[in-house]
């Protein structure tokens, strides 16, 4: 019951069967609607997990939840001139019931154009500062052209937090702090490792100073952005009047953060980069049912059985997530049947177990049995569940690590981006404005590759010319084809 496409052989064809009926139903396109997609049962358990972690991490630095209506009026988006770059992008509404609306509403396409009025009205004094609120569990809406779950939709879940500082040097500190929280769930916790970039000028979010943002790379050599957070300096708090009393009851504008955890976007991560041929893999925090009880009878022993599973659900629950499967179907069903779902660990109950007074755990992503003596399970999940963590993580990080290539000369980028795929680490002449040229250069030859930026926490010394212009290099870049 494995998948029918092999991941090394088609990943992207992969993809589609495990999000499908056919792999672990995580979620259905014949809703009717193109980008519109239906998110079913464990799809949902999973991201209310991880959505979890994330919105815990923010709060430990002090954000507070709001919830903003999915409708915006039409002149917010007008406010801010470098936004209404979303506006070829957005869905309007224009009636309501019968009647047309005096103005049009769009649907917001992210928060900005919702949140910041609302700033302008609730800040009043440097007291009110740092103003740190965070929005999640909501959907967003843009007009997109080609439409995949979990990497991009017209409609998808989204995660924002919007912070307002005294001076530049909060929102700094800020972007290093939302790097550490990336660092702390998505590849701590989730086993998804990235590379943090700066992006270059051009590639920035409208109307930002600066965006960075969390690259991982997927099984096809695609970087899937699954993070981004952006410096925006006073330009927002201008277009929205963002405005505080400081110190010396002297007016000034705010200064802004805005950070983002893609959460479709990790959501696919975890999907592809840590899933295999039989299925999802799922960390062991992360799995909606971390161990599941298969009981192995013949009709003779069936209470038996029956009755020593619900007795280790029971003792079980109490510390995990635990799922006793007394299905009418066969015990090698429900193997694969979990191992589709990524359950990490399995427990398989039989006369023999009960009479021997140990138990056999399977654990999802090596597929290595373990017999274990009854009084020392608990201990032994323990250590299995942080040993898959581990494994899985230590796969996806070396995997990444052998997909970074370093580029001497432009056919080598060439190269690398046709054969490989992957990051081309590369000399470049700049990041700036003037750069551009270079960057348009390397996009038109390579089918799509894009300069992804400098890496944020590491700075690195070129160790060439501009491998396109043959320029002094200032930066060293890294190129991709992304989703
Ligand atoms: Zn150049």
């Amino acid at each position: 019951m494995a998948l029918k496409t092999k991941k090394e052989k088609d990943f992207s064809e992969w993809f589609t069967e495990i999000v499908s009926e056919r792999g672990a139903k995580l979620a259905d396109v014949r809703y009717g609607v193109q980008g519109f997609v239906v998110h079913r049962p464990w799809a949902v358990k999973i991201i209310r997990i991880f959505e979890k972690l994330i919105e815990d991490a923010v709060e430990k630095d002090g954000y507070e939840p709001i919830l903003l209506p999915i409708l915006v009026p039409k002149k917010n988006i007008e406010k801010e001139k470098e936004h209404v770059q979303f506006a070829p992008e957005l869905f309007w509404v224009e009636k309501m019931g019968n009647s047309k609306l005096d103005e049009p509403l769009f649907m917001r396409p992210t928060g900005e154009s919702q949140i910041y009025p609302m700033y302008g009205l609730w800040i009043r004094s440097y007291k009110d500062l740092p103003f740190k609120k965070y929005q999640s569990r909501i959907s967003v809406y843009r007009a997109e052209h080609t439409t995949r779950p979990f990497l991009r939709g017209r409609e998808f879940l989204f995660f924002e937090t919007h912070a307002v500082f005294e001076s530049h040097e909060g929102v700094l500190k800020r972007v290093e702090k939302d790097m550490k929280i990336c660092n702390e769930v998505i590849r701590k916790q989730l086993g998804v490792p990235f590379l943090f970039f700066k992006r270059p000028e051009w590639d920035k979010f409208a109307g930002a100073v600066d965006t960075f943002a969390a690259d991982a790379l997927m099984p096809d050599g695609k970087v899937n952005q699954i993070a981004s957070t952006h410096d925006l300096g006073q330009k927002f708090a201008k277009a929205y009047d963002i405005q505080f009393l400081d110190k010396k009851e002297k007016k000034q504008y705010g200064w802004q953060t805005t950070f983002g955890p893609g959460i479709w976007r990790i959501m696919a991560a975890l999907i592809g980069i840590h899933g295999d041929n039989n299925g999802l893999v799922l960390p062991f925090d992360i799995a909606p049912v971390q161990i599941v009880i298969v009981p192995v009878f013949f009709d003779e022993n069936k209470k038996l059985v029956d009755k020593k599973c619900k007795k280790l659900e029971k003792n079980l629950s109490e510390k995990f997530r635990v799922k006793y499967d007394n299905s009418e179907n066969t015990a090698g069903w429900k193997y694969n049947e979990w191992e589709m779902l990524g359950a990490p660990m399995r427990i398989e109950v039989g006369p023999k177990e009960i009479k021997e007074k140990s138990l056999t755990l399977t654990r999802r992503d090596t597929k290595q049995k373990t017999k274990v003596p009854e009084k020392s399970l608990q201990k032994e999940i323990e250590k299995i569940a942080k040993d898959i963590l581990k494994n899985i993580t230590k796969k996806a990080e070396s995997w990444q690590a052998s997909n970074i290539r370093e580029a001497k000369t432009y056919d080598e980028l060439k190269k690398i981006l046709s054969t490989y795929r992957g990051f081309a680490r590369a000399s470049f002449c700049s990041v700036e404005k003037d750069g551009l040229a270079c960057a348009d250069r390397v996009q038109a030859e390579t089918e799509g590759g894009k300069v992804r930026g400098t890496l944020f926490d590491k700075a690195e010394k070129p160790f060439g010319k501009c491998i396109v212009c043959g320029k002094t290099a200032k930066y060293v870049v890294y190129v991709a084809k992304s989703y």
